[in-house]
This record gives structure tokens, sequence and C-alpha cells, in this order.
């Protein structure tokens, strides 16, 4: 399947390689590679020289969408993104790559009518609006079920890839987070408006650093390395792990997750949706959440979510001040070293903790 080995690939007349981004799933950096098809094989061309293979049906390709970088899911855990999305269409078309959702749904007639009656709304309103406007609003008519499912998804491809592993913090300390988490919700929510949200601990990959991520159901993940990383006094938890949980609380009563799904979906997923149809959005689903970042109109929102429940909570907020000081220590060169994945990928700006430091920006 993949393995590095010094030849060239046997390259089609007229089949130039196309540059792209690789993550190899360990480390937080990138290197251009240069991709190219030999037979049922992708090959990664390595600036060391190496090469990568992988077989063509355990590559998870992108959807095609107008907007944003097209993500390849490796068998192994890496990623390779494409910022080039018009050289990336090209050679995928070259090559027979990444059918479009159309082909596959023209085989059932019953979701080509209802794709029909879909698309005529869906573009009316993406014409009008913007395919962004139509997901955003979209969103919160997406039932629980389908949110808990991609939550499912994405942890157990996570899961497959290595990068969630058993938290090796002491017994009991999950337990209290919990108790911890539901307290603060209890405090600033009232009960019909609260959250449902479901909290664990593991061990991600060094590269991941110290971590969090929410996920569209309302399943947050918080690293063991940012637990280490601000321990609290005795039994109590850190005011900065229940910030980075209240702002992680802010993604999920936000529903940023599910909009930046849908939104980078593009119309595709809009329809799938339609027409009850989640693959579309469930195959994009664990890059979409976990590579890309969110907006930073979406973190200002949850910054100023997890202000508001950690003065209701009575949780100190310089906790989140705490909580940023001790990631530039650790990550001083932040624009270098910072892990390109969950929490980490918004840098602890001077805004963020100012707004937590004095309760304005
Ligand atoms: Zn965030």
């Amino acid at each position: 399947m993949s393995g590095s080995e010094p030849d060239a690939p046997a390259q089609a007349a007229g089949a130039a390689p196309l540059h792209a981004q690789w993550y190899d799933g360990q480390h937080a950096r990138s290197q251009e590679v240069e991709l190219s098809i030999a037979g049922d094989e992708l090959c990664l061309a390595l600036p060391a020289g190496g090469m990568r293979r992988y077989a063509r049906r355990s590559v998870t390709w992108p959807e095609r969408t107008r907007h944003g970088v097209r993500q390849l899911l490796l068998p192994d855990g890496g990623v390779v993104a494409l910022n080039d999305s018009a050289a990336w269409e090209a050679w995928a078309r070259r090559h027979g790559l990444a059918e479009p959702l159309a082909v596959r749904w023209a085989a059932s007639w019953r979701a080509t009518l209802w794709a029909t009656v879909g698309l005529v709304l869906v573009l009316a309103g993406a014409g009008v609006w913007g395919v962004p406007w139509v997901a955003e609003r979209s969103a919160s008519l997406v039932p629980q079920a389908a949110r808990a499912h991609i939550d499912r998804l994405v942890l157990t491809q996570l899961r497959g890839q290595g990068w969630l592993q058993p938290s090796q913090m002491p017994p009991g300390t999950i337990e209290r987070l919990r108790g911890a988490l539901d307290e603060m919700l209890a405090a600033a929510y009232p009960a019909d408006k609260r959250p449902k949200v479901q909290l664990d601990l593991h061990r991600l990959p060094s590269w991941a650093g110290p971590n969090a991520f929410a996920l569209p159901g309302g399943q947050i993940v918080l690293s063991d390395a940012l637990l280490a990383m601000l321990p609290g006094e005795g039994d109590r938890i850190h005011p900065g792990v229940l910030g980075v949980l209240a702002h992680e609380v802010g993604h999920v009563h936000g529903e940023h997750g599910l909009r930046n799904l849908l939104a980078s979906s593009g119309t595709a997923a809009l329809l799938g949706w339609w027409i009850g149809d989640y693959s579309s959005l469930l195959a994009a689903a664990p890059a979409v959440l976990i590579r890309s970042g969110y907006s930073r109109a979406f973190e200002r929102e949850a910054d100023d979510e997890a202000l508001r429940i950690m003065r209701a909570a009575n949780v100190d907020p310089r906790g989140m001040v705490a909580f940023f000081s001790a990631l530039k220590r650790r990550y001083p060169d932040r624009g270098q070293d910072l892990p390109s994945f969950g929490l980490a990928t918004h840098p602890p700006d001077d805004e963020r903790a100012r707004l937590f430091e004095t309760g304005t920006r």
C-alpha cells in the first residue's frame, strides 16, 4: 500500500504531476509533494526523493465543490491538501477521479426527482443569497440524529488513524471534568436551551499538542496534553481548562462545525441533505471538521460565548489569559509551529487575551 521507494512512477503521456501539500499525520508541518497516478495507485513524490504509493480505492477523494481547499484523505492518516482547485479539477478529470455526484444520483429516479425539486429551491436560495447563506440557515434544520452520526463517523476515522488514544490521566479525571462542565452549563443556560455536549479525554499524537475540538453533534474532545499544561490546584480544575471547554461549547452552541461543513460541502451536499442523503456531507466531514479551522467571526463568537459562560458560572475568565500565555511559551514561533489542527489553529493573539482580561476587545 505505502512505503518509500527511490524510483519514479510510470506516467502516462501528458499526465503531468500535480503539486500539493502533504501532511503525514504525524507532524504539523506539511511537505510539498508531486501527485501522479500510475495504474491503480496514487503516487506521492517526496521532496527528499522517496515515493509513497496508495491504492486508488483506499484514498478518500474530495467531492467537487466550487470553493475551498481540496483534501485527499490517505488510509495511513495522512492528508493531501490542494490549494489550486482549478488545477486539481483538471488533473482529476484527466485521470477519471472523483466522479461527480450527479452520476451516482442518476441511478435512483426517486433521488433524481427530489433532487430536481431541491435543486430549484436550493439554487434559487443560493442564487439570491449564496451557498454559505443557505448553508448557514440550513444548519439548524439538520436533525440531532444526523449530527450524532457525523460525530461518530469522525471519531471512528480518528481512531482508525490512531489519533485518539485512551487518556493516561489519573482515574476520576474525566468524571471531575464532566462534573465541572455540567455545573458551568447549568449556571449559564436554562435547562431547555442547554447545548447537548458529550466530553471525552484522549491522548492525541504529540504533533497535535495541547488541544481540544468540538464536533457538530456536541462531542467535545480534550487532549491529555492540554490538561497537563494547565494543572489545577489539588482537585480543582484550572479555570483555563474550563475556559477552553466553554469555548468549545460556544462552537457547539453556534453550530459552527455544522455551518462550516455545510458551507464547504457546497450545493451538492445541500441537495443531499434535502433528499435525506447525508452521504456526501459525511464523506466530507472528517477533513472539513478536523483540518479546516473556523473563521475569525466564529472564533469571536465562541470566545464571547465562553466569556459569558465563565462569568455566569463564576469561573475566572483570566484562566483563558493563563492558557494563552502557556501556549505562547510552548510555541514562541507560533506561525511556524502551532499544530494545524483543532483548537490550536486559532492563535492566542493579544485581542483574544484582552477580551478575557478586560471583558472588551
Ligand atoms: Zn475555536
